[in-house]
């Protein structure tokens, strides 16, 4: 099945375990929030802060396993045209918006998308950032740069639970964290 996600939206997608999810930025530059729960119990999510405890690594490899937030693996990374990605970042949010360029005011954002696909109300939500470009130098600041990818990169992910997909394509046009303008997702479950 092939779903696409419009700009600055989001979208829930059930999926098996043992399916395939690839997760294809359309036009390039473009990150996406990638959040799931446990099919079975909504209060067992993917967790980027225990992926980072398991995985020793502030990075997502090829190999690597992304975990929930009970220790339990979610997904397999399979393959990766970029190898790029934040762990980092919760949700951008309208307060991150405010907080930044003092325009948050119904501004579309990662974290009521998510929400509303999943019909939840998380008080915040901290997705793996794919294909977004954190840049941490030696003194740890942190520096949010232009995604590397390019038109028809991709993820894929091998599924290991029964899940419940949250998936926005994000609405940062203000930096370069989508390269200044947001565009469109298109994930492949088969
Ligand atoms: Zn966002």
């Amino acid at each position: 099945m092939e779903y696409y996600i419009n700009p600055c939206s989001g979208i829930s997608i059930d999926v098996k375990s043992g399916q395939m999810i690839s997760v294809i930025d359309i036009e390039g530059g473009q990150v996406v929030d990638f959040f799931a729960e446990s099919a079975v119990d909504s209060e067992e999510f993917l967790s980027p802060g225990v992926t980072i405890d398991c995985n020793e690594s502030l990075r997502l490899r090829v190999g690597d396993t992304i975990y929930t937030n009970l220790y339990k693996p979610m997904f397999k990374v399979i393959s990766d045209d970029v190898g790029e990605h934040d762990l980092l970042h919760p949700c951008c949010r309208p307060e991150m918006y405010e907080f930044f360029y003092h325009n948050g005011d119904n501004h579309s954002n990662c974290l009521d998308n998510i929400n509303g696909a999943l019909n939840s109300k998380r008080p915040i939500i901290h997705p793996v950032n794919i294909f977004m470009y954190s840049e941490i130098d030696g003194n740890g600041d942190l520096k949010v740069k232009k995604p590397l990818s390019k038109a028809g990169d991709k993820v894929v992910l091998e599924t290991l639970m029964d899940v419940r997909l949250g998936i926005a394509a994000c609405s940062v046009s203000e930096s370069e964290c989508n390269s200044g303008k947001c565009t469109a997702v298109k994930i492949i479950v088969e």
